[in-house]
């Protein structure tokens, strides 16, 4: 019989992709013994609609080149390539129809980001698809989050990870403020930004 394949799934705006995202990915595939984890860019997302959200095609490439060195990361245009706002739900059915039953999914997520799930579109069908996994920084205190989702019934896991002050929306602010963004995220993706001239101009920043 073949083994379960055990696959992360790092949905995400990635504006910009940080390293925040990279390294909670990493932990998680070594936590949770993964087999790989599959970054996914959001198309157009449903909860950011109060800000320009730049371009899919620049989201996906820069999640790209941050990826492209790690033989476990991988990068799907599935959300970015379905037309109409992005619901976490339809991925993680379409996931499950093409993967069939070898796969164990973990959707992979900042801990703040639980009680958003909780709101989520159809959070009663997204909850049997995957096991959620959510990161937090160390020393947090968990007892609301790990209550409220399991009384939704959502399969929960924490994990504690370093590097969670790292923000999009800071990376965006200091683009256009003309401050560094060095050592934040993959030097690749800096110049990517830099040679595109995103986040330069515009509304300010906040997500
Ligand atoms: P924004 O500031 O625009 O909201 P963001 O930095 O939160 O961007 P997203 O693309 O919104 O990045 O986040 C994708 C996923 O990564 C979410 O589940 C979020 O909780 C998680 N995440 C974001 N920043 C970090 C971080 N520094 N460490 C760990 N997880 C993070
Ligand atoms: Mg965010």
């Amino acid at each position: 019989m073949r083994k379960q394949q055990r696959i992360g799934i790092m949905g995400g705006t990635f504006d910009p992709i940080h390293y925040g995202h990279l390294v909670t990915a990493e932990e998680a595939l070594v936590q949770f013994n993964l087999d790989s984890v599959v970054f996914m860019p959001t198309g157009r997302p449903v909860r950011k609609t109060h800000r320009v959200v730049t371009p899919a095609e620049d989201r996906y490439l820069m999640t790209v080149i941050a990826t492209a060195s790690n033989p476990d990361f991988s990068v799907s245009r599935m959300e970015i390539d379905r037309p109409g706002p992005t619901y976490t739900v339809d991925t993680m059915l379409q996931l499950r129809e093409t993967l069939g039953a070898n796969a164990e999914l973990y959707f992979i997520t900042g801990a703040d980001a639980v009680w958003e799930i909780l709101t989520w579109k159809d959070t009663e069908r997204l909850r049997d698809t995957c096991t959620f996994i959510a990161a937090t920084r160390p020393g947090y205190d968990l007892g609301k989050f790990r209550e409220e989702g399991l009384a939704e019934g959502l399969e929960l896991e924490f994990m504690e990870v370093p590097a969670l002050a790292i923000s999009s929306t800071d990376i965006r602010a200091r683009v256009m403020q003309r401050r560094p963004i060095r050592y934040l995220l993959p030097e690749a993706v800096a110049s990517y930004i830099a040679k595109n001239r995103l986040y330069k101009d515009g509304d300010d920043g906040a997500a």
